[in-house]
């Protein structure tokens, strides 16, 4: 048996003359017979949306928790990291476009048919405390990761996406129940760069994710600077207010460095002072826990209270060197520390 006939997907419905509505994400996708969704890896078959990704992963690595990254949730620990070939966005400068971009370019990527019963094993024996789904877009494996995830919640492993956040509520609120902790890219404030650069759109990304908030995922978001195109001071403070404003001020933010890459790979690098600056702007807005990416050894990769000041959780790259936090309280003024820490 192919796989296109098993493996139905979740979350769509029938429409006419055959063809089928996908309500996954925010393209919310028309297909018609033996047509493949814009992420090219759902397909219409006989009116049924088949998945193509969930027996193909195409990466199984250990990584630290650090790297998703999230910060504030269970640091110092191991996250088995999972991805299948493809995504709903097209990113000019996408990092990891072999596997993100592969089925649009038509390129087969066999993958590894891994069930979840044993990607679970796996994390039990790696000695991981969560599955991360992560390096492409877990949306466009969502079956794959929903299943897991209810397998590995049972097992007391935890569920963590790292993701463009172009979920539908929908989708959020069927993979919420399994889902720990989400890394959200927020790759610009400006709809018309979502349109031009990713072939997305912002709004839906903005509802995704005061659902998660709303559905009390642990959230912390990512942008990744790009000189030219989301540096400028008005964007960042933008980002920053929406952040603090609607997700909350205890929603930590990652501003990171950029690096020339797939469409863009001539493009300059972000400056250090920029990220700085995107630091300061971060704090200004009233974020408790901004950080900055891609530059290892910078003084604002490690936690310090927002209240005393002090250094909780001291970081290099994606290694924890030292966690000072005692039952999630700053040691010296006992202040609570927004995240999930056990
Ligand atoms: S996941 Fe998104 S891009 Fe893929 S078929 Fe569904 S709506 Fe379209």
């Amino acid at each position: 048996m192919s796989k296109e006939q098993y493996h139905e997907a979740m979350l769509y419905e029938p429409a006419e003359d055959g063809k089928v509505r996908c309500r996954l994400c925010g393209h919310e996708c028309l297909i018609g017979p033996d047509k493949l969704g814009i992420c090219r890896v759902r397909k219409n078959v006989g009116g049924k949306l088949i998945s193509l990704s969930y027996d193909a992963l195409v990466s199984v690595n250990v990584d630290p928790i650090e790297k998703k990254p999230l910060f504030h949730f269970l640091p110092g620990t191991l996250s088995l990291s999972v991805a299948a070939a493809g995504c709903n966005f097209q990113c000019a400068f996408c990092q990891n476009w072999q596997i993100s971009q592969a089925p649009r370019t038509g390129k087969v990527l066999a993958g590894q048919a891994v069930p979840p019963a044993q990607l679970v094993a796996r994390a039990v024996r790696r000695g991981c405390a969560s599955i991360s789904y992560t390096y492409t877009e877990p949306t466009i494996f969502f079956e794959l990761a929903y299943d897991t995830a209810r397998l590995a919640q049972e097992k007391g492993i935890k569920s963590c996406f790292v993701s463009n956040g172009f979920m539908t509520p929908r989708a959020v609120r069927t993979i919420a129940p399994f889902l720990d902790a989400i890394n959200v890219d927020l790759k610009a404030f400006r709809d018309e760069t979502y349109r031009s650069v990713m072939k997305g759109r912002l709004e839906p990304v903005l509802t995704c994710l005061r659902e998660l908030v709303r559905c009390g995922v642990w959230v912390e978001v990512t942008t990744l600077v790009v000189p030219e195109m989301n540096d400028s001071e008005a964007e960042l403070a933008d980002i920053a207010g929406f952040i603090a404003g609607e997700l909350g001020p205890d929603v930590p933010w990652h501003v990171s460095r950029f690096h020339g890459d797939y469409e863009m790979i001539a493009a300059a690098s972000t400056p250090i002072a920029t990220l700085h600056r995107a630091v300061q702007i971060g704090r200004e807005a009233g974020l408790r826990y901004v950080y900055s990416g891609n530059v290892p050894g910078d003084e604002n990769e490690s936690t310090l209270c927002p209240r005393c000041g002090s250094m909780l959780i001291r970081r290099t790259g994606f290694a924890m060197a030292a966690n000072r936090l005692d039952a999630g309280r700053c040691p010296d003024c006992g202040s609570r520390i927004a995240g999930v820490w056990k």
